[in-house]
């Protein structure tokens, strides 16, 4: 509390602010920033900027400190929100979630992880063996999935290529009872290639340089990273990260959450295909495709429990069913080899990653609950997903990744503005209309049916012949023209910034986005020969096998499309803001201070971008329009009688509001409350500043 209104440290809350614009904003947070305060308030929201160094504020003094406590007790902290949403649930029995956004490097996942550790080191304070159980596997999952879906990108060294969304069991002690992940879009293009600079999957390297002599052997690998195609950019690349060591912690991590040793063992397999697949090598003679490496063949069918044979007829020939039922072989081009090579390499990939979520979903699954027994089941649901992208070349992936995050802003819009108001309307308090800018048109440019892109381009997937990318682009062009939110190349003709013929531009809430057209419609199909699903169906390791249940249909059986990428991750998107949308949010807001990863420098104009696009200044209007802080009249009076003559040691007044009040008066902050049915609404933290000083003076 003492550092609270220090104003060398700026101001702890952006809502106390003497004016919101953006000048002052960016001047407190990069005070803040240079002081080493690198977390801010807005209201309940937590604004947190990278440090990029090691601080001394997340050991178990700190813990304390916070546990338990108001937010505005204490100075800013991950663990404010923590704490919160902890108290909400466990209080009044809420389900809450914890939305944590920002850019690559911003610090999401890092942010992710000492909020569930101050979650596991609040919880369970008489060590009851389960329970520790289940804290344990929850916070070792972290380590298994950054393994797998984690790799070192030119912006982060430690970028999360895939979106997570975790629950969080309690129980009506407010212990963890177990909890489930949901996983999101995995960037599995990065298994076959890499920009310059950038790393494959860190699993791959943590094999190859940790894995011991004997497991290299069986998996028929070398050491060294770049003997593989698959992982020869990544391979002299220097990072934080000791390969080695988090090999062993992967290990280790997999025994904890009950992998069997057959399951680990598949793990480990899958990766050794991949790296082998990567480095085949065809050639035609004109007629037909063969295989140069015979051996490559032979070690993938080893590690596959499949026969040399059917691996080389899968690469090379498809199987399909003719018209009249006739089922014919058709030889593959080499281009038609190499793609569905790499197809089966990221497929093969992304159904490894699911599949280690669920074996983990399957160990924290909260069994045998009964509410009569037990309680309401409480849930804490913690968010760390990509933010908003905007590259030199925007492609598939972060169209969806961007429409992700207009769905999750409209959900902010929607949660914050929608509770203020019920809760306003609930106590009795006049409530202010906020002007703002709702993004539902972008969303519905997006999403809507028949309409939006995803269904021109679904439609474009389906159309027969040879549809391009530029007749999807051309579609586009036709029925969103009129779209304030929607150009193109076509439509903005002396538009500079829509270079290329195959461009297209969003309006998001965030920002433009030029998109290239390029490869949509092929990632859209995300396109894998039935024959590689028959392939691993038909292994004898029944933990492959299982990973691929569609290689049981019969040739002549399949007949139905499966749903398009962008249709499943649409699907996933609606559900995950179903999800998030019947909980109480909290929200922690990252901001990368600058490219080069320094703890030193604040570049203002990454930084103002930031703040910008996050809306932040918007939220602070709301804040501020609105009543920052609220409390029951009861817990307000316990808190703060001390502080007045009238109340202390105990009031004389017909209700605990009007002992409130004569708090207030004295104080003399009555201009800046509203008093509610049964709370407290206090404008501006200024006030319990004042009150938290009396009382720390006393
Ligand atoms: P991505 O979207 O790429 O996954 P992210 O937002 O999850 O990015 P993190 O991986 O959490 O970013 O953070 C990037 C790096 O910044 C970390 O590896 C760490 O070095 C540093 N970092 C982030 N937060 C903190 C922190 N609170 N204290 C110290 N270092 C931090
Ligand atoms: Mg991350």
């Amino acid at each position: 509390m003492a550092e609270l209104d220090r104003l060398e440290f700026g101001k702890s809350d952006f809502v106390l602010l003497d004016e919101v614009t953006m000048e002052q904003f960016m001047q407190n947070l990069k005070l803040r920033f240079e002081k080493g305060r690198i977390y801010t308030f807005i209201g309940e929201v937590v604004v947190s900027v990278n440090p990029y160094a090691e601080m001394d504020i997340y050991g178990k003094e700190t813990v304390e400190a916070y546990r338990g406590r108001e937010l505005y007790e204490n100075p800013p902290h991950l663990y404010s929100v923590a704490d919160a949403a902890y108290k909400a649930m466990k209080r009044r029995a809420k389900d809450t979630c914890i939305v944590i956004s920002g850019e690559s490097g911003a610090g999401k996942t890092e942010a992710s992880k000492y909020i569930m550790q101050y979650i596991a080191a609040i919880t369970n304070p008489g060590q009851r063996a389960e329970v520790e159980s289940v804290k344990n596997v929850l916070l070792k999952s972290n380590c298994v999935l950054e393994a797998f879906g984690n790799a070192k990108t030119n912006r982060n060294n430690n970028s999360s290529r895939f979106g997570k969304y975790m629950d969080i069991n309690f129980n009506f002690n407010g212990d963890p009872t177990g909890g489930h992940i949901n996983n999101y879009l995995l960037e599995k293009s990065r298994v076959v290639q890499q920009q310059e600079g950038e790393r494959n999957f860190h699993s791959f390297y943590q094999l190859l340089r940790g894995g011991s002599e004997e497991m290299l052997q069986s998996l028929f690998l070398q050491r060294d990273p770049s003997a593989y195609v698959y992982t020869r950019e990544g391979a002299s690349s220097t990072t934080s990260n000791d390969d080695r060591s988090a090999h062993k912690a992967v290990l280790s991590a997999l025994k904890v959450i009950s992998f069997q040793p057959q399951e680990i063992d598949t793990i480990y397999r899958i990766l050794g295909t991949i790296l082998h697949l990567g480095n085949l090598d065809f050639a035609s003679d004109g007629e037909s495709v063969q295989v140069t490496e015979p051996r490559a063949v032979e070690n993938i069918a080893t590690l596959t429990g499949t026969t040399a044979a059917d691996v080389s007829k899968a690469l090379l020939f498809r199987t399909v069913a003719t018209g009249g039922g006739e089922v014919i072989e058709k030889g593959h081009s080499e281009q038609e080899v190499t793609y569905g090579r790499d197809a089966f390499s990221k497929a093969l990939y992304e159904r490894l990653f699911s599949w280690i979520v669920g074996r983990i979903n399957a160990v924290i699954e909260v069994k045998d609950y009964n509410p009569v027994l037990h309680g309401k089941n409480t849930v804490i649901g913690v968010l760390d997903i990509y933010g908003f992208e905007i590259f030199d070349n925007n492609s598939f992936e972060q169209f969806c990744i961007n429409y992700c995050n207009e769905k999750l802003q409209q959900l902010f819009i929607e949660l914050i503005l929608q509770q203020e108001q019920e809760e306003y309307d609930r106590e009795g308090i006049p409530w202010q209309h906020i002007d703002y800018f709702n993004n539902q048109i972008i969303v519905d440019l997006v999403e809507q049916p028949h309409r939006g892109i995803i269904s021109i381009l679904d439609e474009a997937c389906l159309g027969v012949g040879k549809v391009t990318d530029i007749m999807f682009l051309d579609s586009m062009d036709t029925k969103l023209g009129q779209h304030p939110h929607y150009t193109s190349r076509k439509l903005s003709p002396t538009d500079k910034s829509l270079e290329f013929q195959r461009h297209f531009r969003i309006r998001h809430y965030a920002g433009d986005v030029t998109y290239s057209v390029e490869g949509f419609l092929d990632k859209n199909k995300d396109p894998l020969f039935q024959d590689f699903k028959r392939l691993m169906f038909n292994s004898n390791n029944p933990v492959l096998s299982e990973m691929w249940p569609e290689g049981q249909l019969g040739i002549t059986e399949v007949t139905k499309r499966p749903l398009t990428a962008a249709t499943l991750f649409k699907n996933s998107i609606v559900a995950l803001v179903d999800k998030l949308a019947c909980k109480e949010p909290y929200y922690v807001r990252c901001i990368k201070p600058n490219e080069v990863k320094s703890p030193m420098l604040f570049d203002d104009a990454r930084c103002s971008h930031q703040v910008a696009y996050l809306g932040l200044l918007e939220n602070v209007r709301v804040r501020r329009a609105g009543f920052a802080y609220r409390q029951p009249y009861s817990r307000f009076l316990q808190r703060y009688k001390m502080t007045c003559e009238y109340t202390w040691p105990n009031h004389l007044m017909d209700s605990d509001r009007d002992a409130v009040e004569a708090i207030v008066k004295q104080h003399g902050f009555q201009d800046d409350v509203e008093y509610g049915h049964t709370k407290l609404f206090v404008r501006t933290p200024r006030s319990l500043f004042t009150l938290e000083q009396e009382r720390a003076a006393l």
